[in-house]
């Protein structure tokens, strides 16, 4: 059997991370639920697995996605997971070729030029070396890369590259030390004993005479066992953690399982432990851009979690907008995520809701649609005006879920991670809707929207006034004239990103004003910076972004900005007063065409007109 004792910290370190990874995954595993078992079970054997490697070779090996965003840095991040993937395929072929069984104790093909150097004048020999040389001058620009990425971000299409804990810092110090250390190795052990090609008999040469000795021969094996065995120790308590865990993330992705929102499940944990701290995401985070606050975001955030080192702060200033979650190349869900870690934070208080069982509140009217107008805009009565006037001008059976008194939907509390403790409000809330008899729920507030269509479980329709709005232009229930206004639409966080609602407002819209484009469009758009899902910002850093916002929309050429969330208003119109800000509710109600009008304009009023507006 081949051995020298320095391969024992390979082997040690080797043993150390299987052991820890094995024991971390087993305990990921107990928490899949019996339905994310049998999905597993199904897909196991399906074409899933086969389009799971498929994904495993293009992001975590070649890294398309980073690719896509900045080539130097793809090639960079390519070059070094595909580089030593390489250099592991090739080094156990040519271990098998040259001792002629298939299998060798694994460091065997890790130190093979220490063991086997003598040549064999074999061409497949030379070829081998040749190739091995290449994959290592060609992992080596990856690491030379990743040194200047640290000096030089912006090189790299980065803005800034992240902060590094202790931990994340020794291992990538390690890292960088590891090939190098084997370019060293090999070099010297080429010129000494043979062996080699272009790179390491070049370099072996270079040193002849004066590095090149039988005790730096030595020594440098026994370095680069060492960096090997430190890296693979530190790698489970490091961000390197996201190289095996991200490939049982894509996995268990292409076998169905989704991330919940208030849960820290199974996928929850392989999508904790998969962010690369690649820090792409972080420039598209306003909270970087706008406030020069790099501290709380999606990286930051995971690494004080794996660190038991979590903050409130940490976990509560992020406005939870979704745009860095567009941007991430691992695909991570960066909203359920930090709402699954806040729940699992704050579900221990107890509610102090229950009295809501108790309150009698004024009966609701019975009618076909029940407007809730929220708690926002009930702070922005112009909207819950304007969609009165709507309902009546389109002759809607209506009756309010909140007139007069007024139950938050929940999701205020939800997004700060009380899930359980917002209950009473969601039961009493429900009892209100059914005493309706309504078949629509129409909300103001994308908010609202939210929480009523994805955590409720109404057995009704559930629209936001934007589809509503449209329904009724295009079933010709509201008659509309097109006015002078150039405006710009910002979607909402949770009515785009958040529920994929981006046509609807453009349409209704278009019928009124002349619609202007922006670069912040639909899934690009900006966060107003009123978020409820931030606990932290103060209000002069929510006028900062909404300022920075409304700068980037309107370029200081449109006075008009419409937007369909009643957070979003009143945070744009409190931040200053050179720009309109409107409810895309309010410049419909603003452009209703009265019917006195629609008579002398048109001959013949259509009969359902009629009806409908009861002339
Ligand atoms: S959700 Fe928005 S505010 Fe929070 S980290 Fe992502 S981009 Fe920044
Ligand atoms: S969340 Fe995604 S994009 Fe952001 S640092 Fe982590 S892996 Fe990179």
């Amino acid at each position: 059997m081949k051995f020298d004792p320095f391969v024992l910290p390979f082997t040690v370190g080797l043993t150390f991370m299987i052991s820890v990874l094995l024991y971390q995954y087993f305990r990921w595993y107990l928490l899949l639920s019996a339905k994310e078992k049998t999905i597993v079970r199904t897909n196991l054997f399906t074409k899933r697995t086969f389009f799971g490697f498929r994904e495993i070779f293009s992001e975590s090996l070649f890294h398309k996605k980073i690719f896509a965003k900045n080539r130097l840095l793809g090639y960079m991040h390519m070059s070094l997971a595909f580089g030593w993937f390489l250099l592991i395929i090739v080094g156990h072929l040519e271990t098998s070729a040259y001792f002629g069984k298939a299998f060798e104790a694994p460091y065997v093909p890790i130190f093979l030029r220490f063991f086997q150097n003598e040549a064999t004048h074999q061409t497949a020999q030379f070829g081998y070396w040749f190739v091995m040389d290449t994959i290592l001058l060609f992992i080596l620009s990856g690491v030379f890369l990743a040194w200047y990425k640290r000096k030089k971000a912006k090189k790299f299409g980065l803005g800034r590259a992240t902060k590094h804990a202790i931990g994340d810092r020794i291992a990538l110090t390690v890292l960088w030390f590891i090939f190098p250390l084997r370019l060293l190795a090999e070099s010297i052990t080429s010129i000494l004993y043979g062996g080699g090609s272009y790179l390491t008999f070049g370099l072996g040469s270079l040193m002849e005479g004066t590095i090149a000795n039988e005790h730096t021969f030595y020594f440098s094996w026994w370095a680069y066992s060492i960096s090997l065995g430190l890296f693979f120790i530190f790698l489970p308590f490091s961000r390197y953690m996201h190289i095996p865990t991200e490939i049982g993330l894509i996995m268990l992705r292409n076998w169905g399982l989704k991330t919940e929102k208030n849960k820290m499940s199974c996928i929850s944990q392989f999508e904790l432990h998969s962010c690369s701290s690649c820090g792409i995401c972080l420039d598209t985070c306003q909270l970087t851009t706008d406030l020069n606050s790099c501290y709380s975001q999606a990286p930051y955030l995971y690494k004080s979690v794996r660190n038991a080192n979590l903050t409130d702060a940490k976990l509560n200033d992020c406005l939870m907008c979704g745009r860095c979650e567009l941007s991430c190349v691992v695909g991570i869900s960066n909203n359920n995520l930090r709402q699954s870690i806040r729940n699992k934070v704050s579900n221990k208080t107890e509610s102090n809701l229950n009295y809501l069982n108790d309150i009698k509140l004024q009966p609701i009217n019975k009618a076909d649609v029940i407007y809730f107008a929220g708690c926002m805009s009930h702070l922005t009565p112009g909207i819950k005006r304007a969609m009165e006037s709507i309902f009546k001008a389109a002759s809607v059976n209506f009756s309010h879920l909140d007139q007069y008194e007024s139950v938050c939907c929940g999701r205020p509390m939800m997004l700060a991670g009380m899930t359980k403790q917002a209950l009473p409000l969601i039961n009493k809330n429900k009892d209100l809707i059914a005493q309706s008899g309504a078949k629509i729920l129409v909300t103001s507030c994308p908010i609202c929207y939210k929480v009523f269509k994805e955590d409720y479980n109404l057995d009704i329709e559930v629209v936001h006034h934007t589809t509503y709005l449209q329904n009724l232009i295009d079933s010709g229930k509201l008659r509309l004239q097109k006015s002078e206004m150039k405006v710009v639409y910002h979607d909402p966080c949770e009515l785009g990103r958040g529920s994929g609602i981006y046509e609807a407002p453009r349409q209704v819209i278009k019928r009124v004003a002349s619609l202007k484009k922006t670069d912040y469009e639909k899934e690009q758009a900006l966060c107003c910076g009123g978020s409820l899902a931030n606990t932290i910002l103060t209000s002069s850093e929510r006028n900062i972004l909404a300022n920075a916002a409304l700068k980037k929309m309107t370029n200081d050429k449109i006075h008009t900005v419409v937007t369909a969330c009643p957070l979003c208003k009143k945070t744009f119109a409190s931040a200053q007063k050179e720009i309109a800000i409107k409810d895309i509710a309010e410049i419909v109600e603003m452009n209703l065409i009265p019917m006195k009008v629609i008579r002398t304009k048109s001959k013949k009023v259509p009969s359902e007109l009629l009806l409908n507006n009861n002339i």
